[in-house]
């Protein structure tokens, strides 16, 4: 009788604990929020304030989130580490200068980290024009760029050198006529010239990447994996399940864009869908 007791033990801590212990831990649901632009001046699609900033960040803590970096999310999918119980990525697309001159100062004062994907061409003109930068529609330079990687508050990401334009394709989309050998020579050119950039520019090396206007297809997600992208960050409202030593759940992660016509509330009870 104690033999069947122990044995009858045995097979449900192994089939109720141990399943949940080796697989359920592994899963972690991860929101990514996607920013663009800080205005105090107007309101739109992909214009916040920075009171909304402010109070999107405060309730995110008081909800329990803890913002991680890129690379800390694709060491944990890799296998070597550990994510806190509620991560949340917190990302900028276009690289805007207002991200360093309203964004940085609320990122440091309450402790988040966040991702900003930047256009190269726009970085180089912004460089080249060397005017003082002006938050309501200046772009980020260079050395700016560097300021913020430097802060400890942001990591770069790639957003195409010279792709974010509707003409003649629509961001990285592959043309009606172009075969798949010059479509892949096209977006393999354009986003190694960045990467060249960011190393010589800023001593960046990024191994993620976010769509222009998020627009991808399979082929480009095959050529961005054979260079070495191991994030690649979507556009499509979604919440995210990261598995560790599941490499593909870091592509075409999902993201919320941040309005400026929601309040707080409304946008952080969307994260949780
Ligand atoms: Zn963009």
């Amino acid at each position: 009788m104690k033999k069947f007791v122990a044995i009858l033990l045995f097979f449900c801590i192994y089939f109720s604990l141990i399943p949940n212990f080796c697989f359920g831990e592994e899963e972690v649901v991860l929101p990514i929020i996607m920013y663009h632009t800080i205005l105090n001046s107007r309101q739109g699609t992909y214009i916040v304030s920075e009171r909304q900033l402010s109070a999107d960040l405060e309730a995110l803590r008081d909800e329990g989130y803890t913002s991680v970096f890129p690379s800390e999310i694709i060491e944990y999918v890799y296998g070597n580490g550990s994510l806190p119980k509620k991560p949340i990525l917190i990302t900028f697309d276009d690289g805007y200068y207002n991200n360093l001159y309203y964004g940085l100062p609320i990122l440091q004062k309450q402790g988040f980290k966040a991702n900003i994907n930047i256009i190269g061409k726009i970085t180089d003109d912004e460089t080249e024009n060397g005017e003082n930068p002006n938050p309501n529609y200046s772009y980020l330079s260079w050395e700016e760029v560097k300021i913020l990687k430097d802060s400890g508050n942001f990591e770069i990401g790639h957003h195409s050198y010279d792709m974010h334009k509707y003409e003649p394709r629509y961001g990285i989309g592959q043309l009606w006529n172009e075969s798949d050998e010059d479509y892949k020579k096209s977006l393999e050119t354009d986003t190694e010239k960045l990467l060249l950039k960011m190393q010589e520019k800023a001593h960046i090396m990024t191994n993620v990447f976010a769509y222009p206007f998020g627009k991808y297809n399979e082929l480009s997600k095959t050529i961005l994996t054979s260079m070495n992208f191991k994030m690649l960050l979507t556009c499509n409202e979604r919440v995210n399940i990261i598995k560790k030593n599941d490499p593909p759940c870091l592509l075409n992660l999902g993201r919320f864009n941040r309005r400026g016509d929601y309040s707080t509330n409304e946008f952080i009870a969307k994260l949780k869908v």
